[in-house]
C-alpha cells in the first residue's frame, strides 16, 4: 500500500495509472543554475504532460462511466431478464401422479421428482410467518428497497473481503437461485444488481417472495418451503406457527450445518436469533415471541413426532413404484415425444422436472389385486432356469373394451427397483397360437373368406417338399375336414397354414396384423412368412399390452381402442391440458359382424382345466391359449364382458418350460376370479347383423332335415350359408361321419393337449 502522505490529491483514488513526477534533486552542488533551470523546464514539460494525461484519463473514465450507466440504465428499465411465470411454469417441479379410488377421489400415487425436491405453492398458502422470519434474517428492508439494499452494498464495496458473506437482498438471492451463478466477483456482483433491480420493475414484492420462497434450497434435498415443510415438521407449510417458520429460515445460509434433522441445537440457536430479530422489527408482538420461544418443536426424526395419517413421510427416493406408475411415466414420455418433437431426454426432463400434474387410468383394485397374484406367485409354475436356477417370469396387462389399460405387472415376485424391466409393455415374445385369430380367423371372417363351421382340410402343407406344420399332437393332421370352429378349439397349426397360404395370404394377414391389430414391432419383410403368421413364430413378437388391446377388438364390436393409461396430463396449476386420453382413440379393425362371431368362436375353447374360478365361472369368457415352438413362451389372451388380458410366462432368456397345463391359464383364472368377485350380470355385446344357427357338422352348412351331426354358430345375416344337401337318409343312422369323427372323438379329450 502507498503511504497515504504520498497521494497526490489532485488525482482521483480510483486506482488509475499516475503521471510520472519527477523527484527533486537532493544534491547541492556544482552547475546548479543550469541543473536549476533544466528543472524547471523539465517541470512545465512534466505539468503539461500530467494535465494532458489528466484530460485523458478524466476523459476517458467519464466517457466509460456514462456508458456504464447508460447501459446499467437501460437494462434495468429494458425487457424482462428474468421471467418468473415462465419459471414457475417449466422449473424444477414435482410431477404427480394420481388415480381416482371407488368413490371417485383422487389419490396421490407417486410424486416425480429429478435431483430437487420441488413443489411450486403460491403465496397464499404459506404460513405468512415465513416471510417475516425470512426478512428478519436476510433482508429486513425487503418491502422498502427496490430490489438493491444499498446501505449494505456499499458496505460490501467499501470492504470486498464481504462480497461472499451478504449484501445479497432476497430479491439478489433469488436472481442468484434462478441463474445458478455462484462465483464471487465483481462483475456477477453488478449483473446481479441489474437483474435485480430489472425484476423489481417486471414484478410485485409478493411475486418475488413468493418466487424466493419457492427455490431456494433448505437442506435434505428440499427446494422450496413447502417441501422443507413437509420434510421436517411433516404438517403443510399453511400450517407452521412463528417457531416453526423461523426454524427454516434458519438453515438458508447453512443448509448443513443449520439442518434440523440433523443439528437441531444449532438450529435452535439460529432460530432464536430470528425470532428476536422477528420480535425486534415489530414482526412479532411481545407474546408471540414469548409463546413462540416457548414452543416446543417437534422434527420429524423426534421421538415424540406422530406422523399424520393421511401424509406418512415417506423417503420418496426408496419408494417404489408400482409397474402400472412405470407404465404411466414411460406412455407420458413416448406421447410428449411425438406431441412436442422432443428427444428422450428432454420428455424425462419435463416429467422429472416439469411440475406435471398426471390422472392415470389404473383401476386400484384390480391393480391390487393382480399385484398380489404376481408378488407372492399364487398358483404360478414353480419353475426355475436348467442354465442359473432364475425363477420362471411372468407379465399381464388388463385392460377394458375401451382401450383403458386398468392393471399392468411386468414381474413375477417382488418388486424392487423403479422403471426396471417391465415384461408386460416393452418384453416382445413370440405370441405362439393367440396370434391365429388376429392372424388368420378374423381377417378370413371379415373378408368373407371363411364362416364359422367352414370346413377345411386338416393337413400340412408341402413346403419345399416337406410337409408343415405339425399339429399340438405331432401328426402332419387328421387329412380330414375339420370346422373353423373345431381348428380354433384345438389349435390346430395345420389350418390356419392352409387358410393364410390358399386364401388369406400371408400379405393380407400381415396386414391385419400390423394395420388392423397394431402389433408395432413387425418385420415386414421376416414376418410375411407362414411360420410367424400361422403359428406365431414372429421374428420379434408381440407385448401384453399389444396382445390384450388386439383381443379387445372381439369383445367391443370389432374397434381398436389404443391403449391408454393416463387420462389426462396437465401443468402444475391444473389449468393447462398438455395430454389427453379422455375421449380413447379408435379405429375399426374388423367388421361388428366378424366381431360377435370371433367373440363366439373363441368362447368354445374350454378354459376349466385352468381352475374353477367360481365368481369368474358365472360370465362369458373368450379364451385363445399359445405356445411356441420349444415350449418356450405360453400365451392366454382371453376376456370376460368386464375386462380383456393378455398373460406370457416365460425365461428372460428364452428356455424350454416344462409344464403340462397351460399356467398362463391358472394365472389368468386366479386374478380373474379375483376382480370378478361381486360384479353385476354382463353379456358381451351383440349387433344386429348376426344370427345363430344350427349347422351340419359334417358339411359346415346349415343343417338340412337329413343332417345327423349338428351343432350352432354365429354367422353374418347376409352371408348364412346353404342349407346342407349332401346328407342323405343312410347317414342319419351313422351320426358323426367324415370329418365329424375326430371332431367328435377329439372334442372329448382332456384340455391338456390343446395348445
Ligand atoms: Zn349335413
Amino acid at each position: 500500500m502507498p503511504n497515504p502522505s504520498d497521494k497526490n490529491t489532485n488525482i482521483p483514488a480510483s486506482g488509475s495509472p499516475k503521471p510520472p513526477v519527477k523527484k527533486q534533486p537532493r544534491n547541492g552542488g556544482a552547475n546548479t543554475d543550469n541543473f536549476g533551470a533544466y528543472v524547471k523546464k523539465g517541470a512545465k514539460v512534466s505539468l503539461l504532460c500530467f494535465l494532458g494525461l489528466m484530460c485523458i484519463v478524466l476523459l476517458t473514465g467519464f466517457v466509460v462511466a456514462s456508458y456504464i450507466l447508460f447501459n446499467a440504465i437501460s437494462t434495468v428499465n429494458g425487457e424482462l431478464l428474468i421471467n418468473l411465470d415462465e419459471y414457475k411454469s417449466n422449473q424444477n417441479q414435482t410431477s404427480f401422479i394420481y388415480a381416482y379410488d371407488e368413490e371417485g377421489s383422487i389419490v396421490e400415487l407417486a410424486r416425480l421428482h429429478g435431483e430437487e425436491n420441488r413443489i411450486w405453492v403460491d403465496l397464499d398458502d404459506i404460513s405468512p410467518y415465513m416471510e417475516k422470519a425470512f426478512v428478519a434474517l436476510e433482508d429486513t428492508r425487503f418491502r422498502t428497497h427496490h430490489g438493491v439494499d444499498w446501505k449494505r452494498t456499499v458496505g460490501v464495496i467499501v470492504k470486498p473481503s464481504n462480497i461472499g458473506q451478504g449484501g445479497s437482498t432476497i430479491t439478489q438471492q433469488l436472481i442468484k437461485n434462478l441463474t445458478n451463478e455462484n462465483s464471487v466477483t465483481i462483475v456477477r456482483k453488478y449483473n446481479e444488481i441489474l437483474h435485480a433491480l430489472n425484476l423489481e420493475k417486471h414484478y410485485s414484492k409478493d411475486q418475488i417472495i413468493e418466487a424466493y420462497l419457492n427455490t431456494l434450497y433448505l437442506g435434505s434435498g428440499c427446494y422450496g418451503v413447502k417441501t422443507a415443510s413437509e420434510k421436517y415438521f411433516g404438517k403443510d407449510v399453511s400450517e407452521l406457527n412463528a417457531a416453526e417458520c423461523a426454524a427454516i429460515a434458519s438453515i438458508t445460509q447453512k443448509p448443513t450445518k443449520n439442518n434440523p434433522l440433523l443439528y437441531p441445537e444449532n438450529n435452535r440457536e439460529r432460530m432464536l436469533y430470528c425470532l428476536k430479530q422477528m420480535h425486534k422489527n415489530g414482526a412479532l408482538t411481545d407474546a408471540e415471541y414469548k409463546e413462540a420461544c416457548e414452543y416446543e418443536i417437534i422434527f420429524t426424526n423426534s421421538e415424540k413426532y406422530v406422523p399424520k395419517d393421511d401424509k406418512p413421510v415417506v423417503e420418496e427416493e426408496q419408494k417404489i413404484n408400482s409397474f402400472y406408475v412405470d407404465y404411466v411415466i414411460q406412455c407420458v414420455r413416448d406421447d410428449l415425444m411425438k406431441k412436442d418433437n422432443i428427444t428422450k431426454q428432454q420428455a424425462i426432463d419435463q416429467i422429472y422436472y416439469g411440475g406435471l400434474k398426471i390422472y392415470a387410468a389404473v383401476d386400484l383394485k384390480v391393480q391390487e389385486e393382480l399385484e398380489e397374484v404376481y408378488v407372492n406367485r399364487i398358483n404360478f409354475p414353480d419353475l426355475e432356469s436348467d442354465k442359473d436356477g432364475t425363477p420362471v417370469q411372468s407379465a399381464m396387462t388388463i385392460m377394458d373394451y375401451e382401450g383403458r389399460v386398468v392393471a399392468i405387472v411386468g414381474q413375477a415376485g417382488e418388486k424392487t427397483e423403479n422403471r426396471g424391466l417391465n415384461r408386460a409393455a416393452n418384453s416382445y415374445r413370440q405370441p405362439g397360437s393367440t396370434i391365429k385369430p388376429i392372424s388368420c380367423y378374423a381377417p378370413a371372417i371379415d373378408l368373407d373368406l371363411y364362416h364359422y363351421s367352414s370346413q377345411v382340410l386338416d393337413k400340412a402343407i408341402a413346403i419345399n417338399g416337406k410337409l408343415w406344420p405339425q399339429n399340438v399332437n405331432g401328426t402332419k393332421g387328421s387329412g380330414k375336414n375339420v370346422s373353423v370352429r373345431y381348428a380354433i378349439q384345438q389349435s390346430h397349426n395345420t389350418v390356419p397354414a392352409r387358410i393364410i397360404n390358399y386364401d388369406l395370404t400371408p400379405e393380407t394377414s400381415f396386414e391385419y396384423l400390423k394395420d388392423h391389430f397394431h402389433l408395432s414391432n413387425l418385420n415386414s419383410k421376416e414376418d410375411v412368412q407362414l411360420a410367424p403368421l400361422a403359428t406365431g413364430a414372429l421374428y420379434e413378437g408381440a407385448t401384453t399390452v399389444e396382445m390384450a388391446a388386439a383381443y379387445a377388438t372381439f369383445g367391443n364390436g370389432g374397434l381398436y381402442y389404443y391403449p391408454y393409461s393416463y387420462y389426462k396430463v396437465t401443468n402444475s396449476k391444473g389449468d393447462k391440458i398438455i395430454l389427453s386420453n379422455e375421449q380413447p382413440a379408435n379405429k375399426r379393425a374388423i367388421s361388428e359382424e366378424t366381431s360377435d362371431i370371433m367373440c363366439e368362436l373363441l368362447q368354445t375353447v374350454d378354459t376349466s382345466y385352468y381352475g374353477k374360478g367360481s365368481n369368474v365361472r358365472d360370465f362369458q369368457i373368450m379364451a385363445k391359449t399359445g405356445t411356441t415352438s420349444n415350449n418356450m413362451d405360453r400365451w392366454f389372451c382371453a376376456g370376460t364382458p368386464y375386462y380383456v388380458a393378455a398373460v406370457w410366462v416365460g425365461f428372460d432368456i428364452p428356455e424350454r418350460l416344462h409344464v403340462d397345463v397351460n399356467p398362463c391359464g391358472e394365472i389368468f383364472i386366479t386374478v380373474f376370479d379375483r376382480i370378478h368377485k361381486d360384479l353385476p350380470e354382463k353379456e358381451f355385446p351383440k349387433s344386429s347383423g348376426t344370427v345363430k344357427k344350427t349347422y351340419c357338422t359334417a358339411s359346415g352348412n346349415i343343417a338340412g332335415p337329413n343332417c345327423g351331426s349338428t351343432s350352432t354358430g354365429w354367422y353374418k345375416i347376409d352371408r348364412v350359408p346353404a342349407t346342407c344337401t349332401s346328407c342323405s337318409s343312410a347317414v342319419i343312422e351313422k351320426p358323426g361321419s367324415g370329418g365329424d369323427i375326430v371332431e367328435d372323438i377329439v372334442s372329448g379329450i382332456v384340455e391338456g393337449i390343446i395348445q
